[in-house]
C-alpha cells in the first residue's frame, strides 16, 4: 500500500475537504478548522496564529456582539510588532469584517473542489460516515510545547477519531481483521495503540521511569492518562504533559511503520525517539534552550 492511497492519508484529506458555515461559531475552531476561507486560519495567517494565546478557541470565543455589530478580539501572547506580522493582522481583520456570524447553528459541508488531485466524492464513498463532522469536540488541553501536528493527532485519538481498524470497520470499511497489527492480540482502538498494547505498556514503563512519576493502571484510557496529573511534579507539569502527547504520537507512528513497512521497532528505540523529539521541543518551544542532552536524558532541569 502506498502512502498516498493509505486510509490514513485519505482521512487527512477528509479534514481538509470540510468547510464550516459558521453560525454562532460554538462548534468551530477559530484557528484549526476551515471556515472563513478554504483553509484553516492557522495556515492562512501562521504568524498571527503563533501570537494568539488560546489556539483551541472556538469562533464564538473570539467575537462579541453589540448594537453596532460584531467585534473581533482575542488574547495575545504579544501583539504583532513587525511588518510581516502587522500585514497578516490587517489581512485577517479585513477577512473577519466580512464574516456573517452570530445567528444559527454551525453547519459542516464538503468543499466543492477536488482536494490534492482526488475527488471528495471518492473519499465519501470509501469512508462514508467515518467521522461525525458535527460532533462537539471533547475538552482537550492544547500543549504549547508540543507541535500542532501532535496536538491535533492526540485530540482526535482521545475522541477515537483516528483511523484504527475498529473505527474503520464500524464505519463499514471492508477489512480482513480488526486486530492490532503490532501485537495481534486485541482489537485495534486508539486506546489500545496508545496504552493497552503490550508494546505501549513497555514504552510507558520506560517513560515513567525516565520522568520519575508513579506507575499507572494499564487499563485506563488515553484521556484519563492525560488529565490525571496529581502525582506529577508541579514545576515540570507542562513538559511532562508534552511528553505524554509525544508518546501517544510515537506509538501511532510505530503502528504505521508496522502496517505499511512491516517493521517492528524495539520499545527502547521508540523511547529514544520520544526523548529526541521532546528534546527538540523543550529547547525551541519551552524555555530550556540551554539544557544538555545528558541532563534531558536524566530528566534533570529547573524550569
Ligand atoms: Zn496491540
Amino acid at each position: 500500500m502506498t502512502k498516498k492511497s493509505s486510509t490514513w492519508f485519505k482521512i487527512h484529506q477528509i479534514y481538509r475537504a470540510l468547510r464550516c458555515r459558521v453560525g454562532t461559531g460554538e462548534k468551530t475552531f477559530f484557528w484549526l478548522d476551515s471556515w472563513a476561507t478554504d483553509r484553516p486560519l492557522k495556515e492562512e495567517f501562521p504568524l498571527i496564529f503563533g501570537l494568539a494565546k488560546n489556539k483551541m478557541n472556538k469562533v464564538s470565543h473570539n467575537y462579541k456582539k453589540n448594537q453596532n455589530g460584531v467585534f473581533w478580539d482575542w488574547q495575545w501572547c504579544r501583539l504583532p510588532n513587525n511588518d510581516s506580522e502587522k500585514n497578516e493582522w490587517i489581512a485577517l481583520k479585513d477577512l473577519l469584517v466580512n464574516q456573517p456570524v452570530g445567528r444559527n447553528e454551525d453547519v459542516w459541508r464538503w468543499k466543492e473542489n477536488n482536494v490534492l488531485g482526488f475527488s471528495v466524492k471518492d473519499v465519501r464513498k470509501d469512508l462514508s460516515g467515518i467521522i461525525d463532522v458535527n460532533m462537539v469536540p471533547t475538552d482537550y488541553e492544547w500543549s504549547k510545547i508540543a507541535t500542532s501536528k501532535v496536538n491535533l493527532f492526540v485530540l482526535r485519538a482521545v475522541e477515537e477519531r483516528i483511523p484504527t481498524m475498529v473505527s474503520l470497520r464500524k464505519r463499514g470499511v471492508q477489512l480482513g481483521s480488526d486486530l492490532c497489527k503490532v501485537c495481534g492480540i486485541e482489537p485495534e482502538t486508539a486506546d489500545h495503540i496508545g496504552i493497552h498494547c503490550p508494546a505501549a505498556k513497555e514504552v510507558w514503563l520506560q517513560i515513567w521511569l525516565w520522568i520519575k512519576i508513579p506507575l499507572r493502571d494499564h487499563r485506563e484510557k488515553i484521556t484519563t492518562r492525560l488529565s490525571e496529573k496529581a502525582e506529577w511534579p508541579k514545576k515540570k507539569m507542562k513538559i511532562i504533559y508534552a511528553i505524554h502527547l509525544a508518546t501517544v504520537w510515537q506509538l501511532w507512528k510505530n503502528r504505521n511503520n508496522k502496517i505499511y513497512n512491516n517493521k517492528f521497532t524495539d520499545p527502547f528505540k521508540i523511547v529514544e525517539e520520544i526523548k529526541e523529539e521532546t528534546y527538540d521541543w523543550v529547547r525551541t518551544r519551552a524555555k530550556l534552550s540551554e539544557i544538555t542532552w545528558s541532563d534531558w536524558k536524566n530528566f534533570i532541569f529547573m524550569e
